[in-house]
This record gives C-alpha cells, sequence and structure tokens, in this order.
C-alpha cells in the first residue's frame, strides 16, 4: 500500500549513511510500490552540486549498495526523477530560502538529520527560523543520541523547544529489523510461549552482538565512547526492553514504549563483578586497540560482557548476559532464550541434558529457531537429539533470507505513515543513559583496566567465567 505522497529532506544527503542506507531503502519501497509517484526527496548537504551531479552521486550508490538483481532501469531512472538538492549551511544561513522553495503544501514533510549529532540543534532552530518546523512535519535524529544522560536531556530540550515529543524520531535501527518484529508477533501472537515467559520457566537469556572488524578509521571517535556507549546503552538495551516487557494493551507506540520504559527502570544497579570489559590485541600486522584508538593509554573497552538482572515478578531471579564487542570471531547478532531443564527425566540418559531454546537471530540469516528435543528416528532405541524447528517464513524470504526488506526501508515508510512503535521515546533514552552513566562511572572511578582479548576470540577469558561461575555457557559465536 503505497504512503501519502511526501516531500523527504536530506540533510546530510551526500554522506555516509545516505548513500549505504537511505538511497538504497527507498529506492527498494519504490520498486515494492510503496513510494507515491508525487514523493520528493531533497538533498541538503554542505557541499555544492546541482541536481544533475546529485542524482550522479544517488546513481552511484544505489549501483553500489542494492543488489544487482534489484537493479532495473525503469525503477531507477523513475527513483532519480524524484531528487532534488539544495547545498544548506546547519550552522548559517546560507541555502535555508531556497530549500524552503522545495517544501510544497499539502503533503507530508519530514527532515532527515544524517549528520553529526553536534548539528541536530543547529538544523531544528534553523528548520525553525525559516519556517518549516510546522506542526504536521517530522524529524528523523540519527545515533548517537547523547554521551550521558546530560548531554541526552540537553539534546531533548534542545528539540522540544521547536517540535513535540510526537514530531520526534530517534532511530534504533536494531528495532527496524524483521526478526525483531517477528519476535513480537511470536511473543505476542501466540499462548503458546507468554506462559512460559518468566522466571519460573526461563533459565536465563542470552544477548549477543559480535562484530568482526576493529574500529579502524573511527579509533578516536570511538575512544571517546566504547562498547557501553556505542551499542549497550542503546541497541542491546532496546533488544532486552523487547524480550522482558510485559504485554502491551495494544501494538502502538505509546503502549509499547511505555513497557519498555518500565523494563529498563527495574534494571538492578549491576555488582562489578558482572561487568567484564576487553580491548582486542594486535595481531600479525593489525594494530591492537589503543593503536586504533591512537592512545596508548586508553582504557576504553571494544568489548563488554554484562550479568544484569531485571526486578519485577515475571524475572526476579532470571539473569540476562549480554556481549558485544569489535573483532571477535564471527560477525553474529542473536538473543537466545534459554528455558530450564525439564524437572524429570524418564529416559535413561545420565548426565544429559536437553534445553529448550528459542534463538531470534538478527545476523547473519535473520530468523527465528526452536530447539526442541525428540526421538532419533530408527531402532536404535529411546535416543534423544536436540532439532531446531525453524520459525522463519522461509519461502517468502528466500533461502538466504536475501529479501528480507532492510531496517531502514522499514523506519523509513513508518516516518511518513507516521508510526513511531519503532522508534526510541526520548524518557527511554534517558532512562538509559540514567542507568549506563553510574556503570560508566564506577569503573571509571576504580581505574578498571579492560582484559586484553585476541582478535579472532570470543573475547576475553574472563566473560567466559562471567557464564561459567553461574554454571551455564555462552553459545558459541558462529
Ligand atoms: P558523513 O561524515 O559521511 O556525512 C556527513 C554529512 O553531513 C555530509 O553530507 C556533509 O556534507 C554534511 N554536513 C557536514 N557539516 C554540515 C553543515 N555544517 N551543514 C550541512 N551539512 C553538513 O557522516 P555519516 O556517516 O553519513 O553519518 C551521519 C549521521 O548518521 C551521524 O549522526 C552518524 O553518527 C549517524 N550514523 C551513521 C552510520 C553510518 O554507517 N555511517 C551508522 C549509524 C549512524
Amino acid at each position: 500500500i503505497p504512503v501519502d505522497p511526501f516531500d523527504l529532506v536530506i540533510f546530510g544527503g551526500t554522506g555516509d549513511l545516505a548513500r549505504r542506507k537511505i538511497y538504497p531503502g527507498l529506492y527498494q519501497r519504490m520498486k515494492a510500490g510503496q513510494m507515491p509517484a508525487e514523493a520528493r526527496i531533497v538533498g541538503a548537504a554542505r557541499s555544492e552540486h546541482d541536481d544533475e551531479e546529485f542524482r550522479g552521486i544517488v546513481r552511484d550508490a544505489l549501483i553500489e549498495f542494492v543488489p544487482e538483481k534489484d537493479i532495473d532501469s525503469e525503477t531507477l531512472e523513475a527513483f532519480l526523477a524524484c531528487l532534488s538538492y539544495e547545498a544548506v549551511d546547519a550552522r548559517g544561513d546560507a541555502g535555508w530560502e531556497e530549500l524552503k522553495g522545495h517544501i510544497r503544501d499539502g503533503v507530508v514533510h519530514a527532515f532527515y538529520f544524517s549528520v553529526a549529532p553536534s548539528l541536530f540543534g543547529d538544523l531544528a532552530e534553523r528548520l525553525h527560523t525559516y519556517g518549516m518546523a510546522g506542526d504536521g512535519c517530522r524529524i528523523v535524529v540519527e545515533k548517537p543520541f547523547g554521551h550521558d544522560l546530560a548531554s541526552a536531556k540537553e539534546l531533548n530540550a534542545t528539540l522540544e523547544k521547536h517540535f513535540s515529543e510526537e514530531q520526534i524520531y530517534r532511530i534504533d535501527h536494531y528495532l527496524g529489523k524483521e526478526t525483531v518484529q517477528n519476535l513480537m508477533a511470536v511473543r505476542f501472537g501466540n499462548v503458546l510461549f507468554e506462559p512460559l515467559w518468566n522466571a519460573q520457566y526461563v533459565d536465563h537469556i542470552q544477548i549477543t552482538v559480535a562484530e568482526t572488524v576493529g574500529v579502524g578509521g573511527r579509533g578516536e571517535y570511538y575512544d571517546r565512547s566504547g562498547a557501553m556507549r556505542d551499542m549497550v546503552q542503546n541497541h542491546l538495551m532496546q533488544l532486552l526492553c523487547l524480550i522482558a516487557m510485559e504485554p502491551p494493551s495494544r501494538f502502538g507506540s505509546d503502549e509499547v514504549r511505555d513497557e519498555k520504559l518500565k523494563v529498563i527502570r527495574a534494571l538492578e544497579p549491576v555488582q562489578p563483578h558482572h561487568i567484564i570489559r576487553g580491548q582486542y590485541e594486535a595481531k600479525g600486522d593489525e594494530p591492537d586497540f589503543r593503536e586504533d584508538a591512537g592512545d596508548p593509554r586508553s582504557r576504553t573497552e571494544s568489548f563488554i560482557a554484562l550479568r544484569l538482572a531485571i526486578s519485577n515478578w515475571r524475572w526476579a531471579g532470571t539473569p540476562f548476559y549480554l556481549r558485544t564487542g569489535k573483532k571477535l570471531k564471527a560477525r553474529t547478532s542473536e538473543i537466545a532464550v534459554v528455558f530450564k531443564d525439564a524437572p524429570h527425566s524418564i529416559f535413561d540418559e545420565t548426565g544429559k541434558s536437553h534445553r529448550n531454546i528459542l534463538t531470534i537471530r538478527l545476523q547473519p540469516n535473520e530468523g527465528m529457531e526452536l530447539c526442541v528435543t525428540i526421538k532419533e528416528p530408527g531402532p536404535g532405541g529411546m535416543r534423544l537429539v536436540d532439532v531446531p524447528l525453524d520459525m522463519t517464513f522461509a519461502d517468502a524470504l528466500g533461502p538466504d533470507g536475501a529479501d528480507i526488506p532492510e531496517a531502514y526501508e522499514r523506519l523509513i515508510m513508518d516516518v511518513i505513515r507516521g508510526n513511531q512503535t519503532l522508534f526510541m521515546r526520548g524518557d527511554e533514552v534517558e532512562a538509559a543513559w540514567a542507568w549506563t552513566d553510574p556503570l560508566i562511572a564506577g569503573w571509571e572511578a576504580r581505574n578498571d583496566v579492560p582484559k586484553p582479548y585476541e582478535p579472532g576470540s570470543s573475547g576475553p577469558e574472563d566473560a567466559l567465567m562471567l557464564m561459567h561461575r553461574d554454571g551455564r555457557k555462552w553459545r558459541e559465536i558462529k
């Protein structure tokens, strides 16, 4: 179903994110028939280009970042025809009057802030000054949303000077992933899972977001954030909320976000020995983290593992283990809900344990799988095996999940539709920082030094011990 006609202005329209994600996402929506013919996309950035040059930049981006099989010349030309460009200085007055000339009456207005966060306030201010911040318009804000609670509050206050909460779309692209939405469908669309979704039946939950790349060219930037700020405060926290929240009364934006907020507020303070931070070592020609960060004494973590507890009736007693890091063994993101052992085994299998595990895999091969125990087929007696039950719409999505829509496609269309369910609300972001800040302050006060780990491993040994001590085991990163 096509969305309403819109004018979408992309500030930072020549930048990396716009080229890799935003234009390819919009192109795919046009190909799927969702973008109306009257849609207009305006690139706005500092450099001078005319419309034709800009279309050339976007054409190159589409050819580079859209899978070849999806490129067809008819859609490509139709897409490029929707584009125009205006050179605009976020910090000055150049280009703003001209930009206003692109905005039509009677269509949805959306402004995508795909620029450095230090410019978010300037953009909000100038949209207001130049009369583009009308009641019906929407702004889309990229990550990072603040560096700590104080800066997040300041940013919220700046945006809220000219825009109401209903107009602000704070992106966390993890929420746009098909499987994350499927998680909600599976949890709240079936009677099967919800009765078991609590401390009585769930032994523990683990969330892993592992990357194989180092911090590379972003070293200096990353050195000021670290894995906690860069990944845990936003992405892992959002996943934790969706897994742990109570059923909302309806799938509405405030209903869902109210429940997520309650999870963050119910997080217990984390004991220092339940936080393991790591830094990758050098390997072969590849430098260690400190060299990448440009600071031989850096204590920033490129890896973190945490054991969390949620103090409410549902989860008291069930630990949540989170880990994320750079230069790990494989590029994997998954959530695993590990159920308890059956209370008593009637089968003669001493020492063996069969556990139901629900795995929500975000990367690679998005999908969901439930591990169940069955009898091994054949006449060999009553032997049990664990087999995966695939809960993904495999036929519709193709064998390797290649046709799963990218998170950005879904999210940008949600902005146009005015649906905020998969975006973070201001109070959620602040609550997440309010939980994060004392942990960071704690390890800074303790002068905690991150544990070294070998590139290509699963992180520091201590992270393995975090679960071993509890008689549990991380799932293999593969
Ligand atoms: P980039 O450096 O590639 O692009 C920045 C863009 O901002 C350019 O188009 C530039 O012309 C424009 N710009 C800079 N100063 C300006 C000014 N004064 N006035 C107007 N325009 C100006 O950055 P990026 O990687 O595309 O990142 C953009 C935003 O998205 C950042 O907030 C970043 O944190 C976030 N983000 C990026 C990625 C990614 O993969 N690149 C991922 C997640 C979030």
